[in-house]
């Protein structure tokens, strides 16, 4: 379904931007598997690709960096000519009470999750928009959408990824580039590994299908958006949570 597609996935050294980028290559696209501090974990990604028959390269680069950001995707464009999907993955959190909330991880997760997927954004899509085509995927949340105690920074974060998504889709529609969010429930990954067993038992309380879902789900609603299937789809927040937040 992507056969010849450059796609950048950021955040692609594990957990679902590993899923992403292992399942785009498997449908054809040249993968950058974009990581900030997992070398040897990305260097495993693209090993696991190129093992398959596929093609993949890992680019270190920090998305909260606007001009790391800026050198990094010229880089790409320097050497591929070309961008054609944008997943803007790369996200973490820093989990605590608004009372107990520092001003550090507050700005942290916002200058990542955000403004990380803001710098990427930007700087693809001038590319582009010179193409007239393009495809960006945002990975939100459910708690942009819900709210989370003991998230108030992480969700303003995906609350702003789901605006920022809306604004861009209205800006580049009609240059023939599509930007939509997903928005994932809790995903077994290293991300919800770390949860208290009390915390992931209220959970899957809360979720209709009553279990967390699979890198694999949210990896398969990419290349959905990501393929011509999904060419009359823009603006618009793809749930992947069991029912969580209908
Ligand atoms: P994860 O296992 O913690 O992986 C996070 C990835 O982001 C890693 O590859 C990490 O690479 C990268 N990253 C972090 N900061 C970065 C930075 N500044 N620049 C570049 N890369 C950076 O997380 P995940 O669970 O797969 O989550 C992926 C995305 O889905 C996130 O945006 C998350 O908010 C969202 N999400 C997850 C869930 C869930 O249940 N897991 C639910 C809803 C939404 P390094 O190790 O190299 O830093």
């Amino acid at each position: 379904m992507l056969e010849g597609k450059i796609a950048v996935v950021t955040g692609a050294s594990r957990g679902i931007g590993k899923a992403i980028a292992l399942a785009f290559a498997k449908e054809g696209a040249t993968v950058i598997v974009n990581y900030n501090g997992s070398a040897a974990k990305a260097e495993a990604v693209v090993e696991e690709i190129c093992q398959a028959g596929g093609q993949a390269e890992a680019v270190q680069c920090n998305v909260a960096d606007f001009s790391a950001c800026e050198t990094f995707l010229a880089d790409i464009v320097k050497r591929y000519k070309r961008i054609d999907i944008l997943v803007n993955n790369a996200g973490i959190t820093r989990d605590g009470l608004l009372m107990k909330m520092t001003e550090e991880d507050f700005d942290a997760v916002i200058q990542t999750n955000l403004k990380g997927a803001f710098n990427c954004t930007k700087f693809v899509s001038r590319q582009m928009l010179r193409q007239k085509a393009g495809r960006i995927i945002n990975i939100s949340s459910v708690s942009g959408i819900m709210g989370n105690a003991g998230q108030a920074n992480y969700s303003a974060s995906k609350a702003g990824v789901i605006g920022l998504t809306k604004a861009a889709a209205r800006e580049i529609a009609s240059r023939g580039i599509t930007v939509n969010a997903i928005a994932p429930g809790f995903i077994n990954t290293e991300m919800t590994e770390v949860l208290p067993d009390a915390t992931k038992k209220a959970a899957i309380e809360q979720i209709p299908l009553r279990k967390f879902g699979d890198v694999e789900d949210v990896a398969q609603t990419a290349v959905f958006l990501a393929s011509e299937k999904a060419k009359y789809i823009t603006g618009q927040v793809i749930c992947v949570d069991g029912g969580m937040a209908m």
